[in-house]
């Protein structure tokens, strides 16, 4: 039997940050994954991209923070990992401006009230910024069965919205095991190819995890990090009698495809959500763009058990494809699908839950919904603040802890994530969060 102060399931960017700041307030920390290294879950086939617009502005908020971590990425970690630290690009990001997002005047109010900058573009000024966007209104996104797939409404986007912080880190594996080394060098312990089966409980406290049906392991603090396999982790430590919100694994496909070859997209281009069209862009090495879904009404949703899900492309790759020409010119759709297959841990309103429960010593970090990766850093040190203080006696539930955003000056409650609230009507209800 060996003793921890705190375990830690998942070695993803959120269980890698979580673990990290753990050990810097003290704790005696394990982390543990079943795969064979860190960020080989979830995270791995994240598109990674850092942007400030949610639907609310707690989201926004703390959205926005994330990429001053970023951006300080080497002093976050506080060293170099041999394998080099990740690059965040922050080319900006450009959000279309429609009737479904309000031609984004709560976006630009919640930016206002969060002093986040952003630039508004004409139809025209797009056009010079990005020449190989034509701006061709499709809304609303259809299936590709439909008979006017692929055909304009006749009418044309009205402009855009430039956010100039903001952009895409270009290797998220990477990313969580630059975190595994800064976590290592401030004490944290690893265990790869290492499955929890087994949590045990006594008298209402976390006293003990099971590893690989064989090894047990002390501890009076256990985090659930797990992404798309938290519900079964929830499941197994019995606390979800109290749960309003739950979590579910959601598959979901994202397509690269070649940028045209007279643009250098790679370099020139920027992050582009573009509801009209129902996806979202962003540059990819190999001047290639990467193409995801918006989560559109009239695509089904294929939730899953997330270990026994297809891994390969469906017909949804091609309608990813398509949806990209409408919006680039000249996009030529190659005949080989390339790009991922993932999922996302998805709760009801597309917010994470980041709380304790009723079980004492129990926490959880997840329902990241597609668009949590962002926030991972932050997501560390909440945590952290947050299990710190509950271990020494504060109720979360009836007194929630908030949570200084030091770079722009906002104080965030954290009851605003509780596996409590009421399903936050202010949400998108999508990836966008
Ligand atoms: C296709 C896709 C695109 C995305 N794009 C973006 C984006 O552009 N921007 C953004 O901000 N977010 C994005 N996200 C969301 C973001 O990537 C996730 O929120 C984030 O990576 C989740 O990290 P995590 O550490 O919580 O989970 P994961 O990376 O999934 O890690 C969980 C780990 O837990 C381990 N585990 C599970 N069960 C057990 C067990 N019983 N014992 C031991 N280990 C266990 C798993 O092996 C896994 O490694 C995207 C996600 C996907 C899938």
């Amino acid at each position: 039997m060996s003793n921890y102060d705190a375990v830690v399931i998942g070695a993803g960017i959120i269980g890698t940050s979580t673990a990290y700041q753990l050990a810097m307030s003290g704790y005696k920390t394990l982390c543990v994954d079943k795969l064979p290294a860190a960020g080989y879950g979830s995270t791995s086939g994240s598109c990674a991209i850092i942007r400030p617009y949610y639907s609310t502005v707690e989201g926004s908020a703390l959205a926005y923070e994330s990429h001053f971590y970023w951006k300080n990425w080497d002093q976050y970690l506080g060293l170099e990992d041999e394998k080099g630290n990740v690059i965040y690009h922050d080319c900006g990001c450009l959000v279309m401006k429609t009737e479904e997002n309000g031609h984004l005047k709560p976006t630009i109010k919640i930016m206002d009230e969060i002093g986040c900058p952003y630039e508004e573009l004409t139809t025209d000024q797009v056009q010079e910024r990005l020449p190989l966007i034509n701006m061709k209104s499709y809304t609303p996104a259809k299936p590709p069965e439909h008979p006017d797939f692929g055909t304009s409404n006749g009418s044309t986007v009205t402009g855009a919205v430039f956010f100039p912080h903001g952009g895409y880190v270009s290797d998220p594996q990477l990313s969580a095991h630059n975190v595994q080394c800064a976590a290592e060098a401030a004490g944290v312990e690893f265990r790869f190819n290492t499955a929890v089966t087994d949590i045990q409980i006594t008298s209402n406290q976390i006293t003990a995890v099971i590893l690989n049906a064989e090894q047990i392991i002390s501890t009076s603090v256990l985090v659930n990090v797990a992404g798309p396999h938290s519900s079964i982790i929830n499941e197994m430590a019995g606390v979800t009698a109290d749960m309003k919100i739950s979590t579910r694994a959601l598959r979901h496909e994202v397509a690269h495809v070649p940028a045209p070859k007279a643009y250098d997209f790679e370099h020139d281009g920027c992050v582009v959500s573009d509801n009209d069209i129902g996806a979202y862009l962003r540059p990819e090495i190999g001047n290639h763009i990467l193409v995801g879904s918006e989560d559109p009404d009239c695509d089904n949703k294929e939730w899953v058990d997330p270990d026994d899900f297809d891994r390969n492309f469906s017909s949804h790759w091609n309608t990813l494809a398509m949806r990209a020409a409408q919006r680039v010119t000249d996009m030529e759709i190659p005949g080989q699908a390339k790009g991922v297959v993932e999922l996302y841990d998805v709760t009801e309103d597309w917010i994470p839950i980041y709380d304790k429960s009723f079980v004492k010593g129990f926490y959880m970090a997840c329902g990241t919904s597609g668009n949590q990766y962002k926030n991972a850093p932050i997501a560390g040190e909440m945590m952290a603040k947050l299990i710190s203080e509950c271990e020494n006696g504060r109720d979360h539930d009836s007194n929630p802890v908030h949570f200084r955003l030091k770079h722009i000056g906002f104080d965030l409650n954290l009851g605003f994530f509780s596996r409590n609230r009421e399903i936050n009507p202010d949400s998108s209800f999508s990836v966008l969060g």
